[in-house]
């Protein structure tokens, strides 16, 4: 049977990684691949994630199965955390899934039954695997205008065009915060008119929360997320824990859906219980139970949310200080937008050439579109950065 197959395209960050590996000068540096990694270069597990682990590991009682929409502690607390008091929970119901991936698939397959065929709407460019969930759950996709490659901030003014000519079969998917390649971001009044225009055009907004926390803090950052929930009658969010909690390989996610009232939730909310249960069945629990033992405890709370502030404010640091390395050696503001976006990525808008010369000459590695993860900036070594990237472009 196999024989009908021909080879699936391989992953671009994976071969990069692989690239990387492979890589035997010293000075090579990683800004590729997507996860965290502090001045040591290493993506540390965060010391609330050990201490809750340790707990757990003392008190729990059973391994038996949690039920289809996985650990309701976890998906109560992270309610309190993305939304605080932005909708009425009457209309909210949750469902544990495995990482933000998991989330957007059951989400993406709900809307798929609701609208089949639907178009999701994503930003251009978006992250590279909206696409093939939404196409693999059946609905289309197409781009709205969002990155300006000249100014490398958001073009909002034709984003929000696009978004006022959508209607109530259309589906916009958003980027909650930290925006998803680019790490050009709205402003708190930009998602004011992102959300009227929503509430106007009464297409449904469907939230990638993938990096609470990773922006200006939790609460700036749920800024856009809770605008839109106070302003609209149905939404959907895929919340990853992956960055903010350090659990990457833990698959812990929550795919969250607002309805018009309770009713309409506990129909869609049977929906998508039943997709979960020809899925996976359910969930696993152990990161689930990390973050509902770190929420619900004030002093691993608070040591959590003070471990998330220093991820934070060291990414934006390293922004910082390249853009002023930049400056300084080159004496324009080309790319001072470093410092301005928000996030663990920015495409610094490079041409390809730029790129395979920074990976050719320099041992700088990123991804082909010219996205940097900030994390990987070796502290030291931002000067040496800063020049190779302006010598790839003279
Ligand atoms: N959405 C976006 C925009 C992401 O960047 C990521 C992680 N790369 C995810 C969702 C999902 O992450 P995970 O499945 O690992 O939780």
């Amino acid at each position: 049977m196999f024989e009908t197959l021909s080879k699936a395209p391989g992953d671009k960050i994976l071969a990069l990684m692989g690239e990387y590996a492979a890589d035997s000068r010293p000075t090579k540096i990683d800004l590729g691949v997507g996860v965290y990694k502090d001045e040591k270069g290493v993506t540390p597990v965060m010391s609330s994630v050990r201490k809750a682990e340790q707990l757990m590991l003392s008190n729990e009682k059973t391994k038996s199965y949690l039920g289809i929409a996985g650990n309701k502690g976890f998906g109560a607390a992270v309610l309190d955390l993305v939304l605080a008091d932005s909708v009425d929970r009457a209309r909210v119901r949750v469902a544990q899934a495995p990482g933000g991936t998991g989330s957007l698939w059951v989400l993406m397959q709900l809307v798929n039954r609701a609208r089949p065929g639907a178009t999701v709407h994503v930003s251009d460019p978006t992250w590279a695997n909206h696409n093939p969930i939404a196409i693999g759950s059946g609905l289309k996709v197409a781009t709205y205008p969002y990155f300006d490659p000249a100014t490398r901030a958001v073009k909002f003014d034709e984003m929000l065009a696009a978004l006022d000519k959508l209607g109530p079969d259309d589906v916009v998917l958003l980027h909650g915060c930290c925006h998803n390649p680019t790490g050009a971001n709205l402003n708190n009044e930009q998602w004011d008119q992102v959300a009227a225009s929503l509430a106007r055009t009464g297409a449904l907004p469907f939230i990638d929360l993938a990096y609470l926390g990773f922006g200006d803090g939790i609460e700036p950052d749920a800024y856009g997320t809770r605008k839109i929930l106070a302003s609209v009658p149905e939404a959907l969010i895929a919340f990853s824990g992956s960055k903010n909690f350090g659990l990457y390989r833990e698959r812990i996610g929550a795919a969250i859906l607002v309805a018009r009232d309770g009713e309409q939730a506990d129909v869609t909310n049977s929906q998508l219980l039943n997709i979960i249960r020809g899925a996976y069945s359910q969930p696993p629990d152990h990161g689930a139970e990390i973050i509902r033992t770190i929420l619900e405890d004030a002093d691993l709370r608070a040591e959590w949310e003070a471990e998330l502030a220093e991820m934070r404010n060291r990414m934006i640091v390293l922004r910082e200080k390249l853009a002023a390395a930049i400056r300084e050696r080159s004496n324009s503001s080309d790319f001072d937008f470093v410092a301005d976006h928000r996030g663990m990525f920015s495409l610094l808008g490079l041409p390809v050439e730029a790129v395979d010369h920074l990976k050719a000459e320099n041992g700088v590695y990123m991804t082909s579109d010219s996205r940097i993860n900030v994390a990987g900036i070796p502290e030291d070594r931002v000067g040496d950065l800063a020049e190779a990237v302006l010598a790839a472009i003279r």
